[in-house]
């Protein structure tokens, strides 16, 4: 379970991109942060990653472990991202590898985790193909197959269809959903995009200039959102 408590962000020069926030991810629960541009869903996982402090008071914790003070490094959590940070000029699967090497894991097991990563989205035969022979769909893949690979806690995920094409973002997105599932991984999802949200969310948690607007199930949200800005937010979209 991953527990936010009281985590506000102000950045430099006075813009609140979060309000002191309480949010509990329950473990294995798929939750997406759904909100418009700017209320501050990057800025929430980014704290829950470790990649943001909270302001002070603001905590994070894993399993009821206080990491506030514990950079992404030490957190064991996958992140996959909009923009794939994947390395262009080596393979598929030493892509896949590479965090398992920077954290020591010996070359056998490399192997066999990376092919695993590899089978479960989907990507095995391309195993030995370079980053920049791969489409945009098949690079996600391999984000998310990199990110899996490592058996983090949680995984969080900003945006990470925005860049591929309509047809291929409704085909990703029902599969991330049955791989969530079928994993059982805690998730953090954030998205602008109410259909993805529907599809993949557990729970939605719709947010509002850097505060959480309605907290519930996808037929909660739809059928009884909490207030106007809910229901256009939600209702617009479709
Ligand atoms: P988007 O969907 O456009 O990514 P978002 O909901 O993820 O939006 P955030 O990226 O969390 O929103 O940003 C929330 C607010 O904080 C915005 O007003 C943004 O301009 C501001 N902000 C984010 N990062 C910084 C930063 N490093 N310095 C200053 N302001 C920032």
């Amino acid at each position: 379970a991953i527990q936010v408590i009281g985590c506000g962000k102000t950045f430099g020069g006075g813009t609140v991109a979060l309000e002191p926030t309480d949010l509990s991810i329950a473990a294995g629960e798929t939750v997406v942060l759904l909100g418009p541009s700017g209320c501050g869903k990057t800025t929430m996982l980014r704290i829950i990653a470790g990649l943001e402090s909270p302001d002070p008071g603001g905590r994070v914790l894993f399993g009821g472990e206080d990491v506030t003070p514990l950079p992404i490094e030490r957190r064991n959590i996958g992140m996959v991202f909009q923009s794939y940070a994947l390395f262009p000029n080596m393979s598929v699967a030493e892509n896949v590898a590479y965090g398992l090497r920077v954290r020591g894991v010996g070359r056998a097991r490399r192997r066999a985790e990376a092919a695993e990563a590899l089978a479960l989205c989907r990507i095995a035969d391309l195993a030995e193909r370079r980053i920049d022979q791969l489409s945009g769909g098949q690079r996600q893949r391999v984000a998310l197959a990199r990110a899996l690979a490592a058996r983090p806690r949680a995984l969080l995920l900003d945006e990470p269809l925005t860049a591929l094409d309509a047809s291929l973002r409704e085909h990703l997105r029902g599969e991330i959903d049955a791989l969530l599932r079928r994993l059982g991984i805690t998730a953090v999802y954030v998205t602008h995009d109410q259909a993805e949200a529907m599809t993949i969310a557990d729970r939605v948690v719709v947010m509002r200039k850097g505060g959480i607007a309605q907290s519930g199930s996808p037929q909660e949200v739809y059928f009884r959102p909490a207030d106007r800005f809910v229901a256009e937010f939600v209702g617009l979209m479709n």
